[in-house]
């Protein structure tokens, strides 16, 4: 066997993460490593808190980018919150709300569930029966934008229920931070991950968290440790903490924090509203496009989430082979269905750097030619 050098395709990444990466992030990404532990770079970890205080609107503390992709986020808010016996409403319409469950039940904690049908957001009325039922919940989990489906619920009346029957909120916003609202201190999220590789269009593989002053006195007080030495948020915190202060936990990935950095920084030169309106601004053009193709939506308009949009395959056309003409022909990536989905419908992704218009020209080009 020979070996050689890895040189990936130039890729137009129009599925659900990971989204094209600006050329400053990649750039950025390629800076000299400094050791982890150097001043320099300690600076630098403190102006990526605050950046990513502003992505999500959030005075938090205790707000970081754990050194692992979105589902370990996702962990790190439940092993962290919950114990064993503590009961957690989960909403659940798609896969990820499928992951939350599957993280309560192997914290030993109850999960209760609220099921929506797939393609929908999640119901508020049905989150309020459930909590009305189940006095001794504690906590309530959702996907803010459901990646598999394409629907984006209500994070703010699901967080205003939630504390009406006095639980702290879990709440995933991997696929929603920077393309659409997320407002962790006004609508009252206690715990939220996201992930580097959609919205925020950085390398995958880290997570932003933030828990609020109430999770971190749950945190505090737990009567047994984290079950998870590398989450446990009171160790990790030792190394995120102020200037001076910060002491070994892990090796943190130098350079991937570097393009976090980055990427956050083109976010907050746009301004937020700026962001969320390009992703909807760009939706829109996409809306319209694949409407003069036959192409139609997965969820209705009102539910949408606009930075990925889950569309019916033609009647007739083959999934996985229209996926491959579009990779070989086009170097076009767009997603294929999850779960019941899979094989019905494709996700076109328009996050971060990828919420452009040469993409959305490309793209319906493309599905044009290989479609007729
Ligand atoms: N939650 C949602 C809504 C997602 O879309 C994803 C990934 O697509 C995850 C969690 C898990 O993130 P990761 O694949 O980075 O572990």
């Amino acid at each position: 066997m020979t070996f050689s050098s890895f040189i990936p395709p130039q890729r137009t990444l129009m599925g659900p993460g990971p989204s094209d990466i600006a050329p400053q992030v990649l750039a950025a990404l390629s800076r000299p490593t400094v050791g982890h532990l150097d001043p320099t770079f300690g600076g630098m970890m403190e102006q990526l808190k605050q950046l990513l205080q502003f992505a999500f609107q959030t005075r938090n503390e205790c707000t970081i980018a754990i050194s692992a992709p979105g589902s370990a986020g996702m962990e790190a808010c439940f092993v962290n919150l919950l114990q064993p016996g503590d009961s957690v409403v989960v909403c659940i319409n798609g896969v990820f709300g499928q992951r939350m469950r599957e993280n309560i039940t192997r914290c030993g904690a109850k999960a209760v569930v609220v099921e929506d049908e797939w393609g929908r957001a999640v119901t508020p009325q049905k989150l309020e029966d459930a909590l009305k039922q189940h006095p001794e919940a504690k906590f309530v989990a959702f996907v803010h934008a459901e990646t598999s489906t394409g629907a984006l619920s209500d994070a703010k009346t699901l967080c205003s229920i939630a504390k009406q029957y006095n639980c702290l909120t879990i709440v995933d916003t991997v696929t929603s931070l920077g393309g659409v609202e997320v407002n962790v201190d006004g609508w009252g999220i206690d715990a939220v991950y996201s992930g580097s590789q959609k919205c925020l269009s950085c390398v995958p593989g880290l997570s932003p968290v933030s828990f609020s002053p109430a999770a971190v006195d749950v945190i505090k007080n737990r009567k047994v440790p984290v079950q998870s030495w590398f989450l446990d948020q009171s160790l990790v915190m030792t190394y995120w903490s102020g200037k001076g202060k910060r002491s070994y936990h892990h090796t943190a990935p130098v350079n991937s924090l570097y393009a976090l950095h980055e990427a956050l920084l083109m976010l907050y030169k746009e301004g937020l509203q700026q962001s969320w309106q390009r992703h909807l601004t760009q939706h829109q053009k996409l809306v319209a496009g694949l409407d003069e193709l036959g192409i139609d939506f997965v969820v209705p308009e009102s539910e949408r989430i606009p930075q990925l949009n889950a569309v019916n395959i033609p009647q007739g056309l083959d999934d996985a082979s229209v996926r491959r003409s579009l990779l070989d022909e086009f170097n076009l990536e767009i997603g294929a269905g999850l779960g019941p989905f899979a094989g019905k419908t494709w996700r076109i992704g328009l996050m971060g750097y990828a919420a452009r218009n040469e993409n959305i020209a490309l793209c319906l080009a493309a599905l044009k030619q290989v479609l007729s």
